[in-house]
């Protein structure tokens, strides 16, 4: 089996929880296939003392704990040599949101290293002194960055070369044309009183382009005016 070209390294308290969702279907299938890696660290293996704390009381007070720069620092420089040319990540609700355009950008590079906050979230000194970058997954707070990472990676797997099959480059899905997708419909041709749309049956490839097109319009407009609005 020749090396995976993209390498996940995920940092978390619950390496228990990978690769759950990501070792079935199309992620699970291209992971058992060599056609990306996955390595998860502990971030417990850094933790202090008898107890191995990874967390203590914020500065200035307030509710939670927050994850010690020491401890993640530890993780990370255990886990990641200097000259690894992967992103550092960290999910975070505070972060750039993920889009199509960055789930492409980082399929395209060797990997990603992710850092999974949990509790209030991390010493701000270890965000800025390992240039870690934060990216959020959407405007709502889960309780840790796992299903956060897992996300990421599923999104960024299926891009891969030979994850997708033929629909290799899934340009026509969602926000890939800076439109959501138009509708999909299959057999039965007709159920409980709705049709497929005639066009969709009529064999005329331009015609069912153009219908496509301006389904992903009207759906675009209707429910995301906000992604036409960066379109010219
Ligand atoms: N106190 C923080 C939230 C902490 S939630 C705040 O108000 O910003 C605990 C952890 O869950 C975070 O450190 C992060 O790793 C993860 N997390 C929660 N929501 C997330 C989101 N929308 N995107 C990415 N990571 C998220």
């Amino acid at each position: 089996m020749t090396e995976a070209h993209f390498k996940a390294t995920v940092l978390t308290l619950y390496p228990e929880m990978f690769p759950g969702p990501l070792g079935v279907s199309l992620a699970g299938d291209a992971l058992a296939r060599g056609l990306w890696a996955l390595e998860t660290r502990n971030i417990r293996d850094h933790g202090i003392g008898r107890h191995r704390a990874v967390d203590d009381t914020p500065a200035g007070g307030g509710p939670g704990m927050v994850l010690r720069c020491d401890v993640i620092a530890a993780a990370l420089d255990a886990a990641v040599a200097p000259d690894d040319p992967r992103p550092r990540l960290l999910m975070s609700p505070r972060g750039h949101p993920l889009t199509q355009a960055r789930v492409r950008s980082l399929a395209s590079g060797p990997g990603v290293i992710v850092l999974c906050g949990r509790f209030e979230g991390v010493d701000e000194r270890v965000i800025a002194g390992r240039s870690l970058q934060e990216v959020s997954i959407g405007d709502y707070v889960l309780s840790g960055g796992e299903i956060p990472a897992m996300v990421l990676l599923d999104a960024c797997v299926r891009l891969l070369p030979g994850v997708m099959g033929k629909d290799a480059s899934g340009a026509e899905e969602s926000f890939e044309g800076g439109l959501l997708e138009y509708p999909h419909f299959t057999r039965p041709r007709e159920w409980e009183g709705r049709a497929i749309p005639d066009v969709l049956l009529s064999g005329d490839h331009g015609a069912i382009a153009r219908w496509r097109r301006a389904e992903a319009e009207r759906i675009t407009r209707e429910r995301r005016p906000d992604l036409l609005a960066f379109s010219s």
